[in-house]
């Protein structure tokens, strides 16, 4: 069968573009190996600024909608909260959330091919054809939105320039009592995981929780995550789901198109570094602009290509850049890290918020916060590094 486009995952990325596609009249198909909907390791934070580019009835699938978000610094005794009068974070749960993206890309018109795994892909002169468990279909242009583990970047020939870390998310039953006590904010802790956090994420009637590390290789996340849990006093009974997913916390440094295959979402590595997680806003925004730039490029190789480039490079890496510099000054070593926000923490977590909602941006943040931090920060790394010498 032969498509103008096929997609390829119907994660966020994946079913945005074929949503897009669809509305500009593009016979397009959205391939998904999983029956949908299914479970997607995910803490499914629905940030601010992803609501800005989602469809409107991703609503109906927010189960809490937390106007807190709270940060622990546990390993330095301090602890910040941030409220506004309007939700910063929506607490919804992926299979829900991916089925109405999904759904919503089939109803304008993109044909959902969901058990539909693609196993290989070959790059034609004219064309791309890809090869699935249900047969070979071909297009003119194929979009990976295929995850962190893509496997089609793998097969179109990329080398791993991402740097992928891993990540657990567990869905905890948990009695009203305790429920209540995490009902209404977002939690991030750091301490608990050495270049990384936990988080307690409240949903309809249980906690999604998690950990991520930025370190690569084994952290015992599963030890650390258990061990951080019992302190919050939150039990860990049999109805306990556990997965466990990589994330990037770096985006490729090579293109994002060859020939005619673009990456997008997590498959190009465009999450976000100073949250890890948070990332469903730059997996919507690089799928509608990879879908853009198929109709802007008019199908052809060339124009496709720069003006999908020219889309990340405005609308996402722009952005972040400057996050990897607040995100290496998070997750470098603790004694600094502990340093700035007892300096300046709360104005860091009211700035991180406003950027989270999509109200400022880490462009503007950056060009504040580093100027300071490094300024207070120097004497300091001075003193940290002496004090290693001498010992
Ligand atoms: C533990 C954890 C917690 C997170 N928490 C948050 C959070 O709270 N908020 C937030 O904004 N982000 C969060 N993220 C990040 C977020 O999950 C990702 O950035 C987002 O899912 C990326 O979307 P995507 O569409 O690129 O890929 P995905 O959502 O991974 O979708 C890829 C899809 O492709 C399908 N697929 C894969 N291979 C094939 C194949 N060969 N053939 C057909 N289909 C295929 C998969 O089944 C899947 O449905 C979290 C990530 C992790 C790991």
């Amino acid at each position: 069968m032969k498509y103008d486009v096929i997609v390829v995952g119907a994660g966020p990325a994946g079913s945005s573009a074929a949503r897009l596609l669809a509305e500009q009249g593009v016979h397009v198909a959205l391939l998904e190996r999983t029956k949908m909907p299914r479970y997607k390791a995910c803490g499914a934070g629905i940030v601010g600024r992803a609501m800005r580019v989602l469809p409107p009835d991703v609503k109906e699938t927010v189960e809490r909608e937390c106007f807190t978000v709270e940060l622990h610094m546990l390993d330095a005794g301090l602890h910040f909260t941030v409220t506004r009068h309007e939700p910063v974070v929506f607490m919804s749960m992926r299979d829900k959330l991916d089925r109405l993206l999904a759904v919503g890309a089939q109803k304008a018109g993109a044909d959902l091919w969901e058990e539909c795994n693609v196993l290989d892909v070959a790059l034609g002169a004219g064309s791309v054809t890809v090869e699935t468990n249900r047969g070979f279909l071909s297009a003119s242009f194929v979009i990976a939105a295929d995850g962190s583990t893509s496997s089609i970047a793998k097969k179109a020939g990329w080398r791993e320039t991402r740097r992928l870390v891993p990540a657990i998310e567990w869905e905890v039953p948990v009695d009203k009592e305790i429920f209540e006590k995490f009902a209404n904010s977002a939690r991030f802790d750091f301490g608990p995981v050495p270049s990384g956090y936990a988080w307690v994420f409240p949903k309809g009637s249980h906690l999604s929780v998690g950990a991520a590390t930025m370190k690569r290789g084994s952290v015992g996340l599963t030890g650390l995550l258990e061990k951080h849990l019992w302190s919050l006093g939150i039990p860990l009974n049999n109805g306990v789901v556990r997965h466990g997913a990589l994330v990037s916390s770096r985006p490729r440094s090579d293109d994002l198109v060859k020939g005619r295959v673009l990456l997008a979402g997590d498959a190009a590595g465009l999450a976000d570094p100073v949250t890890g997680e948070e990332s469903i806003s730059f997996a919507v925004v690089s799928g509608q602009a990879a879908a853009r730039a198929l109709v802007a490029g008019d199908f052809t190789e060339t124009a496709v290509k720069e003006a999908y480039l020219k889309a990340i490079e405005e609308k996402i890496l722009k952005e972040l850049r400057p996050a990897m510099d607040l995100g290496k000054l998070l997750y470098g070593p603790a004694a600094i890290r502990n340093h700035l926000f007892r300096l300046k923490g709360q104005a860091v977590c009211e700035a991180v918020t406003d950027v989270i909602a999509g109200k400022k941006n880490y462009s503007e943040l950056a060009s504040k916060v580093p100027a300071y931090a490094r300024r207070l920060l120097i004497p300091d790394f001075t003193r940290i590094f002496s004090r290693q010498d001498s010992g």
